[in-house]
């Protein structure tokens, strides 16, 4: 379909909520007209660099002949068909991959729709693993401070009461425990102190927890804060301490973002279950997965109920699973790791000079993750078209200027995309 007509952006604007958004006042928006590579093209021709790679998800660019061949081969033999009783090769295929590139220990795949509906399924099948081994007390959560899982009700009670995107429904939301944010930086040097708190939350609360979840060594939407990745390996040395089960939300992280396949990597540990999504499918449409060991998926299996409660009428859509499949081939033969400490390099360098700006309190860079934190939010309204005419697609979040490219995005490109993050600091300045 073209891009839309003004009749269709004024009924856009009066009957359709977008993200985050009021319908009172609806935010203003840029039509698009198609996306390909790492350019988006508005509807009156402008073309953008594209610096958000659609929240972390677009890896390898838009409108990728492989992926595009992957969804109209699979379209033409499948679109979707019921999971219960039927199976499939883009299931099988796609799964076999995910156990082959995720830590070892990670056996058993629950495919589910949206990172949010993986973080439920982790909760869950963590509750139903205390269950099935004779501890039902065990059925709270212990997250992270800053931490950000989801928007649906069970991911939101474990996001940080205090970020400001929950707290409106405080009163409903499952009461879970919350340690300190890690403090010492991604390079630091570990202090004990650090962790204290979380491990006393651990000793204190052994009886009733069922699992600790966390985002590893990059927190999200809660603060694009990188931590120590001895920090997580501590971490998980007391969830086995405390026969606490460790959940990691890669959603974000997932699939090389920050220099390792997944964070974890980085601490050389493994999660009991690992929450994937978001670039999944190189971002060409929603799915998501949750990886358990065998010990978990066994024990639930065995319990009381005999099965794991969770069965979405779109589990393991065959055209999402092919989409899927192809991308993370993609990944494997594109030496995903090359590109992404190539963009680290460009990112540091280019992002160097907002350091020096009065209105910034901190840069970091992580992988292909770029950040500037300043010291007072930014207004959208006001700093979105800045953006737009500088030619590039950023989109802030309070006090963050962040971007996370598509991996094939080229040095000419990624240059373009930092000087335009600087210069719009400048100009707010
Ligand atoms: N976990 C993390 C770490 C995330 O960043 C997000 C999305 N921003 C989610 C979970 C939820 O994923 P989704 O938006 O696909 O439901």
């Amino acid at each position: 379909m073209k891009g839309p007509n003004a009749e269709q952006l004024a009924f856009d604007s009066r009957h359709i909520w977008h993200p985050y958004s009021s319908m009172i006042n609806p935010p203003s928006m840029f039509p698009v007209e198609s996306a390909s590579g790492v350019r988006i093209k508005l509807s009156d021709g402008r073309e953008l660099i594209d610096g958000m790679a659609s929240w972390w998800s677009a890896v390898h660019g838009y409108n990728h002949p492989r992926l595009n061949t992957a969804a109209k081969e699979q379209i033409d033999r499948m679109a979707h068909v019921m999971f219960g009783g039927l199976t499939h090769t883009p299931a099988i295929e796609l799964s076999r991959k995910l156990v082959a590139m995720t830590p070892a220990p990670l056996q058993r795949v629950f495919i589910a729709d949206s990172g949010s509906v993986s973080v439920e399924v982790a909760l869950k099948m963590a509750i139903q693993y205390w269950q099935a081994r004779g501890k039902p007390g065990k059925q709270r959560m212990l997250s992270i401070r800053n931490g950000y899982h989801g928007d649906t009700l069970g991911a939101m009670s474990v996001c940080d009461p205090v970020n400001g995107m929950h707290e409106l429904f405080s009163g409903v939301l499952s009461q879970q425990l919350f340690a300190p944010r890690p403090e010492t930086p991604f390079d630091g040097v570990f202090d004990d102190r650090d962790i204290a708190e979380l491990e006393r939350l651990l000793s204190t609360h052994r009886h009733e927890l069922a699992a600790l979840i966390l985002e590893p060594v990059v927190q999200g939407a809660g603060g694009m804060r990188f931590y120590s990745p001895e920090w997580l390996r501590r971490a998980r040395a007391l969830c086995d301490q405390y026969e606490v089960l460790l959940i990691a939300d890669e959603v974000a992280t997932g699939f090389g973002r920050s220099g390792e396949l997944f964070a974890c990597q980085h601490a050389g540990i493994s999660p009991d279950i690992l929450c994937v999504g978001k670039a999944l499918t190189g971002g060409y449409m929603t799915l998501a997965a949750t990886l358990a060991t065998a010990d978990i998926a066994d024990t639930i299996s065995s319990g009381g109920a005999g099965c794991f409660m969770h069965g979405p009428t779109f589990m393991a859509n065959p055209l999402a699973c092919a989409v899927a499949l192809e991308s993370l081939t993609l990944l494997e033969e594109m030496d995903w790791r090359s590109q992404v400490i190539r963009l680290e390099a460009g990112l540091k360098q280019g992002l160097e000079p907002a350091r020096s700006l009065p209105s910034v309190a901190d840069v970091r860079v992580l992988g292909a993750i770029g950040v500037i934190e300043r010291h007072q939010p930014v207004d959208l309204a006001e700093v979105q078209p800045l953006f737009v005419e500088r030619g590039v697609w950023v989109r802030p979040f309070g006090k963050l200027i962040y971007v996370m490219p598509s991996y094939v995005m080229s040095d000419e490109d990624l240059a373009t995309l930092t000087g335009a993050m600087v210069d719009v600091i400048k100009a707010l300045d």
